[in-house]
Order: C-alpha cells, then structure tokens, then sequence
C-alpha cells in the first residue's frame, strides 16, 4: 500500500466520522435549541442547524467527488459530547445557568469539529483534491464563526447572568458552588480558549489514537445524492 493510498483511506474513513457527527448534531440541535432561555442563543443554535444541514450535503459531496458512497461511521466522541449535553438537558432547569452549560456543550461539539475539519481539509490538500478541500473549508470556516458567536454570547451576558443568582452567597459559598454542578463557565471554555481555537491541521497527532474505536457500521447510505 502507497503513502497516498493510506492517507486516501484515511480521509475516507474520517470523513465517515464526521459525517455521523454531523447527523447526530443534526438530531441533538433542536433539543439544545428547546432547552435555551435565552432567545439569541436559541436563534444562534437554530442558524448553526441550518448550518449543520448543510454541511451534511457537503459531506455528501465530498463522497461524490471521492467516488465513494457516503456511509457514516460511529463517531463515539460526539456521541459522548451530545450525551453530556442531554444530561444537561435532563437535570437541569431551565434559566441561566442551563444556557451557560448548554454553550459549553455547544463550543465542544465545535471544537471537536473544527480539529476534524482542520486535519481533513490538510490532508485532501495533500492528496490534491482542491474540491473536497475546498468543501471542508468552507465548513470549517462556518464551525469557526459558530464557536466565536458562542463565545459572544457568553461574554454579553449569559456568564453574568448565569452567576445573578449566586450574589446572596457570600464569596467562599459561590467558589464552592462553582466546582460543583450548577453550569457555571470556567474561563477557559467561552473566552481566551475558544477564541484561540486555531482548528487541528496537524495531521499526525489527530489521527492515531482515535482509530480504535471500533465502527463500520453504516448508516443510511444515501450515496448518490447530489444537489
Ligand atoms: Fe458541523
Ligand atoms: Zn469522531
Ligand atoms: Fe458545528
């Protein structure tokens, strides 16, 4: 098997990946959308949907392009992200709090596929297909603006919000509830770490480990469809 083989392969495989996350988003966003207090962040779920649609057809397109039908393999780790998310969901109530939680949910399904989107984008780059590239991009670039519109939100107010209720307490007690479950955003996840969320190119260290997560299995193959 040729270096190009093998890394042709592997774009194949990982498109399967995010092809079932995607789908999965696809089925979880309106649940989150539901979920939401507030009004702009029930809108910016709603537009990335649409979004997310659509990055569905690209998908589509990509395996067109590739001639492979578009089969989708289990992608465990946005199946754990949309878990944790439903959790959320469940057990807590509707307020503040639940929307600062549900955008940390949010900008990890973004960032997992902005690493994915990265590293498939280098690696079409690489195997010279300019129009699956270019398609990857152009997703890439929507996952990018949907996390920073996250970011936003959360620094117009949902954080501050979200801690409104927490003022009776004097500021040992709001520490300690701060570790423990009420949705609170540590700094990292909706400031300076996602907005330094450059997008995976590496292609090396994304690929490895991952792989082992058994799949094959394919779902709704709806192969030819173009648009
Ligand atoms: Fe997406
Ligand atoms: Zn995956
Ligand atoms: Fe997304």
């Amino acid at each position: 098997m040729s270096e190009t083989t093998t890394l042709r392969s592997l774009l194949i495989d990982e498109l399967r990946d995010v092809y079932h996350a995607e789908r999965q988003l696809v089925k979880a966003l309106p649940k989150l959308a539901k979920a939401a207090t507030s009004e702009e962040l029930r809108e910016a779920v709603e537009s990335h949907l649409a979004e997310t649609e659509e990055q569905v057809s690209r998908l589509e397109k990509a395996f067109e392009l590739l001639n492979e039908p578009a089969k989708a393999k289990v992608c465990a780790g946005m199946q754990g992200i949309v878990e944790e998310a439903a959790d959320l969901i469940r057990e807590e109530e509707e307020g503040a709090a639940l929307d600062a939680a549900l955008i940390a949910s949010a900008q990890r399904a973004e960032h997992y596929e902005i690493a994915a989107y990265g590293t498939l984008k280098a690696w079409a780059e690489a195997l010279g297909e300019s129009d699956v590239a270019e398609l990857l991009s152009a997703t890439l670039d929507e996952e990018k603006a949907a996390d920073e519109k996250l970011s936003a939100l959360a620094e117009a107010g949902i954080n501050e919000a979200a801690t409104a209720g927490e003022e009776e307490d004097d500021d040992e007690e709001a520490e300690d509830a701060a570790s423990s479950s009420k949705g609170k955003q540590t700094e990292g996840g909706t400031g300076a770490a996602a907005r330094g969320a450059a997008g995976g190119r590496s292609t090396s260290s994304g690929s490895g480990a991952g792989r082992s997560a058994q799949g094959g299995q394919s779902r709704g193959g709806r192969s030819g469809s173009s648009k």
